[in-house]
């Protein structure tokens, strides 16, 4: 039986969207792999419509699983046991047939060098009890895994059933010893999955995971021309370059959280705080200088932060931001580093770095809204 799937020929090569071809990619939950493109689930807000690849429903291999692990931990910006690392979350799903051979590959491939940096899964497809095996025979990386949940039965928006999540998620948390499982609640789109009866069956997800972070939309023009071609529900009245969660639709959730909360399974905003959490670290994104977001993280969790939380020295990030090529001298804020004409890479390089906020001057957050798009956010938050 054939073991791998085929690399590309060059001529084939030559067919794959110019973005995929750069397989290591620097993002804000760290340096993502994506050697195997191509995915069948067919969700209809993927983000390969993005790269122009949604049409490519078969994963096809861009080079072979050392080459790419080699490309990964020689990448300008890698950091042995500091720089987390995601793998096949770009234009592929990492547990289908076909490509959970090179996922497991892969892991054991990091794990082998004795690297002990945070490694993340994220899949809504079918998880065995051998996948679970192979997990836990991880000695050295930190492993986190997300199933993505979403709960919307409209078929034509989401073709994948969520009973096919929901059973991975009790099958992983089962079985978990050397990793961890995070019940990924996404993407949330008012009136279509946050109904009680919706929040009801997330509660009852929630003690089959070590903890749920939930998220809203990536709602892009491209995503949105799909959804005007295939005749399908607008699911925003404007397109964002932001995830899209409404304020109303957050506090929705937390309040019904909050007086459900018979279940001690915390929920975050930022998968960074989720993967933390589980493994009992301070956050590595810093997001604790934005403070209003850890409202409804766990004490002890918040304590952790709180005692490694360090603004960053004046002149080490002057120099590193000029040697990265600053236009202008940073400003080191109570919450943040912000920086000018540095592209997202090097801003998530310097983030990951000094486990401290790192904002582009020209893309400003805002109070309360966690970094998301201001639809569903009143103007006054903007302070
Ligand atoms: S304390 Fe804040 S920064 Fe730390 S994990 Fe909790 S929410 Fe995230």
């Amino acid at each position: 039986m054939k073991q791998f799937i085929d690399i590309v020929s060059i001529d084939q090569l030559k067919e794959i969207n110019q973005s995929l071809k750069s397989i290591v990619e620097y993002r804000k939950s760290g340096l993502s792999l994506n050697h195997i493109v191509g995915c069948p689930l067919d969700c209809s807000y993927c983000v390969r419509h993005l790269f122009g690849n949604f049409e490519q429903r078969v994963p096809k291999a861009l080079c072979s699983d050392e080459m790419a692990v080699r490309s990964l931990i020689n990448h300008i910006y890698f950091q042995k046991d500091i720089t987390p690392i995601q793998l096949f979350n770009r234009a592929t799903d990492p547990m289908l047939p076909k490509v959970k051979k090179h996922t497991h590959n892969v892991l054991h491939l990091l794990d082998n060098l004795g690297l002990k940096n945070n490694v993340i899964l994220i899949t809504r497809w079918k998880v065995t009890e051998d996948d679970c095996k192979r997990f836990n025979e991880l000695k050295n990386i930190k492993l986190t895994i997300f199933i993505t949940y979403s709960g919307i039965e409209d078929e034509k928006i989401e073709p994948v059933n969520s009973k096919i999540a929901s059973d991975s998620l009790i099958m992983l948390f089962k079985n978990s010893v050397n990793y961890k499982v995070i019940l990924y609640w996404r993407p949330i789109i008012p009136g279509l999955n946050d109904t009680d009866e919706d929040l009801l069956k997330i509660k009852n997800l929630t003690m089959h995971a070590h903890a749920v972070v939930f998220s809203g939309l990536f709602y892009r023009d491209e995503i949105s021309d799909y959804y005007k071609r295939n005749n399908l529900p607008e699911l925003y009245q404007k397109t964002m370059r932001r995830k899209i969660l409404p304020e109303y639709s957050e506090k929705k959730i937390l309040n019904f959280f909050r007086s459900h909360n018979s279940d001690s399974t915390p929920f975050f905003r930022k998968t960074s705080c989720g993967i933390s959490f589980v493994h009992k670290k301070a956050d590595y994104n810093g997001h604790f200088g934005i403070n209003e977001i850890c409202d409804i993280c766990p004490k002890m969790q918040v304590l952790r932060c709180q005692q490694k939380w360090r603004k960053p020295d004046n002149d080490t990030i002057l120099n590193m931001c000029k040697d990265l090529g600053a236009t202008s001298p940073p400003i080191i804020t109570d919450k943040a580093i912000i920086v000018q004409g540095l592209d997202e890479q090097k801003r998530y390089f310097l983030q990951h770095t000094f486990e401290y906020q790192v904002h582009d001057i020209d893309k400003p957050h805002f109070y309360k809204r966690h970094g998301r798009a201001e639809t569903g956010w009143i103007t006054s938050d903007e302070k």
